[in-house]
């Protein structure tokens, strides 16, 4: 390994973007090293993580499974971190140059912010942290000098088009969704969807929360708000296109009329790589266009009727203050409540819009109250089931 290896902090090693961001790591050659790995459950997956990778730090966020499970086979001398509090120590090392967020829902904002306290390099797949705590960011940012690079792709898309670009030349980013696997069916069916069906993805493998998110498109809201607070944007600025193929991840238009996309297919090992490798391109396992066969692409607006969300969306990057915090939770609960078999499909946006119109907004609240208010949303949600 190079004396160069950049150190990475992997938070939510176990899941479909620690994995892959681990793949992206053993195919560096050394150039980057999975100093910490972190996980909330499968602890097998995360030793093996740690044995594979030769990590210096491992957290178990979840402390009882944590105390429960036989730790063997673990790198000699490596440290052996528990719950919320043992991210946020490793996050803060000295030794690590780069922090890759990838918890999943509110449960990754305190690491996230202790990493960018500390001011590190951030590389932000977590979007939920931004949909919730926005300015909160905006500020850690600009007094502690660390930095956020997008993981997602539409976002990574918009960040490397942008590269090299003044923000005035700007007039608008257009984020390509999917459409998810509904997008063709009849409306009238939309109600009868099974959780089978949700969490298979016409164009992506992820972990079940984002992919229930991708066929109701709160994603495509979630990351309409994470677009507003990661390139500073107005609610205007940011629109959404159907895109069925997921090839063009995201596109900018400048003020010329110019308008600049990123392609490849989708597989999100490249849009971790560009941002663990920041700011050089290098060659990667990602996979790569093949030109020799006949591609079509297809973009198309969205039908507000069928995707409700978006509309969510625009309106709390309008507002801000308070409603991502509570967008987010309320969501995080809708989705739960869906997968438990405790609510519709068709339920999960509608639910969220009540419990955003039912509670008290502020405009500039504090980071413990933002706390608070996921924590309201969340009984809240429970409320609106009840009803
Ligand atoms: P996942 O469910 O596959 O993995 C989640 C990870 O978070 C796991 O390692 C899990 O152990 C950990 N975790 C869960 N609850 C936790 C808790 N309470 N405390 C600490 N750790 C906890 O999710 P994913 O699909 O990898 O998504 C991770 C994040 O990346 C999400 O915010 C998602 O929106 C975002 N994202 C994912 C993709 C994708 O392709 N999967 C694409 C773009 C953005
Ligand atoms: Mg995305």
């Amino acid at each position: 390994m190079p004396a160069t290896a950049k150190n990475v902090a992997v938070l939510g090693a176990t899941g479909s973007i620690g994995q892959s961001a681990l793949e992206v790591i053993a195919a560096s050659s050394g150039r980057l090293r999975a100093f910490s790995v972190s996980g909330h459950t499968r602890l097998d997956l995360l030793s093996q993580a740690a044995r594979d990778h030769g990590s210096r730090t491992v957290i178990a966020t979840n402390r009882e499974l944590a105390d429960a499970h036989r730790w063997s086979g673990l790198p000699g001398g490596i440290r052996r971190l528990t719950g919320p509090e043992g991210l946020e120590a490793a996050v803060a090392d000295p030794a690590v140059d780069v922090v890759l967020a990838a918890i999943v829902g509110a449960a990754g904002l305190q690491s996230t912010l202790a990493a960018l306290e500390a001011g590190k390099v951030v590389a932000l797949a977590n979007k939920e942290t931004l949909v919730m705590a926005g300015p909160i960011i905006q500020d850690v940012l600009q007094q502690k000098g660390g930095s956020l690079i997008p993981v997602d792709s539409e976002h990574s898309a918009v960040f490397q088009a942008m590269q090299g670009a003044k923000a005035k030349e700007v007039r608008r980013v257009v984020l390509t969704a999917s459409g998810g696997p509904f997008r063709t069916w009849p409306v009238s069916q939309l109600s009868q969807i099974t959780v089978s069906e949700a969490l298979i993805h016409p164009t992506w493998q992820m972990g079940p929360k984002i992919t229930v998110d991708s066929a109701t498109m709160m994603n495509k809201a979630l990351e309409i708000i994470e677009a507003r607070w990661l390139f500073n944007l107005s609610a205007e600025q940011i629109e959404v296109v159907i895109h069925p193929q997921s090839i063009v991840h995201s596109f900018v238009e400048f003020v010329d009329g110019s308008v600049l996309a990123q392609m490849s297919p989708p597989d999100m090992k490249l849009p971790i790589q560009y941002a663990l490798e920041y700011p050089d391109r290098l060659p990667g396992p990602a996979e790569r266009i093949d030109w020799s066969e006949r591609m079509t692409l297809e973009f198309e607006p969205p039908d507000p009727e069928r995707f409700p969300a978006i509309a969510l969306g625009h309106q709390c990057a309008r507002t801000g203050g308070t409603s991502g915090a509570v967008l987010n939770a309320a969501n995080e609960a809708a989705v739960q409540a869906f997968l438990d078999g405790d609510l519709h499909f068709t339920e999960i946006v509608p639910a969220c819009r009540s419990v955003l119109e039912s509670h008290n907004f502020e405009p500039r609240p504090s980071l413990s109250r933002l706390i608070e208010l996921d924590a309201w949303a969340r009984q809240e949600m429970n409320t609106w089931m009840l009803a």
